[in-house]
């Protein structure tokens, strides 16, 4: 999609780095879907997004990535995560630009998302595999309290 300014000139192109499929919006069980064709084009490594090191460069020195479309090591839990949630966009752009200033930190945050679905919030931090045991413990909502109560979900290594 071409951005136009105000005086009918383009602004550039908007890249649409990410697709998302199924779901409705906002209920929670959409798929994104990066979007690598121009780092591909320009010869830079991608595979389920574009493929970062813990400082967020790509293979191409110079060129970094951050937020949904990046696939980036992580330094502790030793593997290659694309993170598709708000948080991550937010602290991995200061990263990228602490390496762009020659100032190099390590991106090593663990996972976290919050999420409104209607009147329930959910909060999530860690990262949970789909060998990982479930242990749910519900916390029901007393009879003489306004809060309506909640469930911890906790995995561990089966
Ligand atoms: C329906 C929906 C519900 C969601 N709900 C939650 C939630 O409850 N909790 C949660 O943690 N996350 C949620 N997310 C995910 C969260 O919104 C994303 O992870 C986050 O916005 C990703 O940020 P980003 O900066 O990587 O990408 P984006 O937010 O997509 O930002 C990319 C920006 O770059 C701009 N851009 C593109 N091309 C150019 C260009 N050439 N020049 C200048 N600018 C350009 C785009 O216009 C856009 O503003 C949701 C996402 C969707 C779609």
């Amino acid at each position: 999609m071409a951005g136009v300014g105000d005086q009918g000139r383009p602004l550039g192109r908007r890249l649409d780095l990410v697709e998302v499929l199924g779901g409705q919006a906002g209920q929670g069980n959409d798929v994104v879907l990066p979007r690598t064709e121009l780092a591909e084009a320009a010869g830079i490594a991608a595979g389920d997004g574009v493929l970062v090191d813990e400082w967020l460069e790509t293979i191409a020195p110079g060129v970094y990535a951050a937020g949904d479309v990046a696939a980036a090591w992580h330094p502790l839990l030793r593997t290659r995560l694309r993170v598709a949630h708000w948080a991550t966009a937010l602290h991995q752009g200061p990263v990228a630009a602490r390496a762009m200033l020659g100032l190099p930190t390590r991106y090593e945050r663990l996972p976290s998302f919050f999420s409104d679905q209607y009147d329930v919030s959910m909060e999530y931090s860690g990262l949970a595999t789909a060998s990982d045991r479930v242990v749910v413990r519900v916390i029901r909502r007393r009879a003489d309290s306004s809060s309506s109560g909640c469930a911890v979900s906790m995995w561990s290594p089966a």
